[in-house]
C-alpha cells in the first residue's frame, strides 16, 4: 500500500484536525483528507519501483485560507530514485 500523507495549514499555520476549534472547518478538513487519501490511492495503486521494489510516499499538504475560503493542493513525492517519481507523478496528473 502506498504511503500517503495528508495535512493541513490553516491560514499558513500547520494544523491538525483535532487542534481547529471550529466545528465546520473540522469536519470539513476531515472530509476533504479522506477524499484525498481515496483520490491518491487510486491514482497511484500499488506503483512499485520495479528496480528497487520501494513504493512512493505522497504527502499532500492542504492549505486552507479562512479569509478567501479556498483550499489549495501541494503534493509532494518521496521515492527511491527518479524514475519511480517520474511514474508516481504521472499517475497523480492522470
Ligand atoms: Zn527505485
Amino acid at each position: 500500500m502506498t504511503e500517503i500523507i495528508v495535512q493541513f495549514e490553516v491560514d499558513d499555520r500547520p494544523m491538525t484536525v483535532d487542534e481547529i476549534t471550529d466545528e465546520y472547518l473540522a469536519e470539513m478538513l476531515e472530509h476533504t483528507s479522506a477524499q484525498i487519501q481515496r483520490q491518491v490511492e487510486r491514482q497511484v495503486g500499488d506503483l512499485t519501483c520495479e528496480e528497487h521494489g520501494g513504493r512512493p510516499r505522497v504527502t499532500v499538504t492542504g492549505m486552507y485560507s479562512t479569509e478567501a475560503d479556498q483550499m489549495e493542493l501541494n503534493y509532494h513525492v518521496d521515492t527511491c530514485c527518479q524514475m519511480l517519481l517520474m511514474r508516481t507523478v504521472q499517475a497523480l496528473n492522470h
